[in-house]
């Protein structure tokens, strides 16, 4: 006798853009696996009721996006990565507890391993443009790598000091206007918003940064943003939004599905393919 279909799904408010299903159903094809992986649009005020019921609803877990990252991790027995970075993007039901991590940590990391391998060898500093919900998993992933110096450039500068208040003296808040600052950057990542279709380019001169630094990107809609261009123009290493998309979406199908899945070029092939078909382009939620 097979075993009953399992599902999952994706919560947000709005959820119609979200290229989660994509990845889902892609690797439930390629293994063969008799599961279901669904859109929920869930307005705030119907999330908590929403998250208590998923078993009674049918599922075993649920990808969590904008705007329920932060009561997500309330609602549940967060991980140390959940925790540390004060959101959770992925649940599961483990006996009668709820649990929860943030998958963008170890997205984001696992794709610059992929792209750029050996990139924390020797690195003593890395830039992280952003104070926001991903410059956190950032941040924490790279002190998880055990990197000395983080130095965080926000617009808002008080973000930028909550980063450092949260993290430990690693981080250092630093301005924008401070150019001097790439010039030992062994990394940079942009974890702002600038650069996705629809806003404006990041200001930043790639050839300030040394020429073994490596450059990654979160944003993922272009695929190829400015900042991305750039540094390829100057020969350097880079790791793309797209790629830390299908990193972070591995784990939430292992503790779903029962399986680790691989992130194969043929789905890079069908988020580029839809990514490019879509009509608004600017995509932006997982
Ligand atoms: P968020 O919490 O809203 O933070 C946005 C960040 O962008 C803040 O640091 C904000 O600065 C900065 N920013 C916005 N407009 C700006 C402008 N005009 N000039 C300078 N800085 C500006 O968003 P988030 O959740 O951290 O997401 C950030 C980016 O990462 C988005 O593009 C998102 O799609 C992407 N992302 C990608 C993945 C992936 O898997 N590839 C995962 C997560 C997020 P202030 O603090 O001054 O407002």
């Amino acid at each position: 006798m097979s075993a009953p279909a399992r599902a999952a799904c994706i919560v947000g408010w709005p959820v119609a853009h979200s290229r989660s299903p994509l990845i889902h159903d892609y690797w439930l094809r390629r293994y063969g696996i008799a599961g279901e992986y669904r859109r929920e649009a869930v307005p705030p005020q119907q999330f908590a009721e929403f998250v208590r019921s998923l078993a009674a609803r049918g599922y075993v877990g649920a990808n969590v996006t904008v705007p329920h990252k932060e009561a997500a991790l309330a609602l549940s027995q967060p991980d140390e990565h959940a925790r540390a970075v004060g959101a959770a993007n992925t649940l599961w039901l483990d006996g009668g507890a709820l649990r929860s991590t943030n998958t963008d940590v170890e997205g984001f990391l696992d794709n610059l391993d992929a792209c750029a391998p050996q990139w924390d060898r020797g690195l003593a500093k890395a830039v992280v443009l952003g104070a926001g919900g991903a410059a956190r998993g950032v941040v924490h992933g790279l002190i998880g790598r055990g990197v000395a110096r983080i130095t965080v450039v926000n617009r808002t500068r008080r973000r930028a000091e909550v980063l450092r208040q949260r993290f430990g003296k690693a981080v250092h808040p630093v301005d924008w206007a401070d150019t001097a600052l790439l010039a030992d950057a062994g990394l940079l990542v942009n974890a702002t918003t600038l650069g996705m279709a629809g806003q404006p380019e990041l200001p930043l001169d790639v050839r300030l940064l040394p020429g073994h630094a490596v450059v990654a990107e979160l944003v993922y809609a272009p695929l190829a943003t400015p900042l991305l261009r750039a540094a390829r123009g100057r020969g350097l290493r880079t790791a793309d939004g797209l790629g830390m998309l299908m990193y972070q979406a591995v784990r939430g199908f292992a503790l779903w599905f029962g399986r680790t899945p691989e992130v194969t070029a043929e789905l890079r092939t069908l988020l580029e393919a839809d990514l490019g078909s879509s009509a608004d382009k600017a995509g932006g939620i997982t």
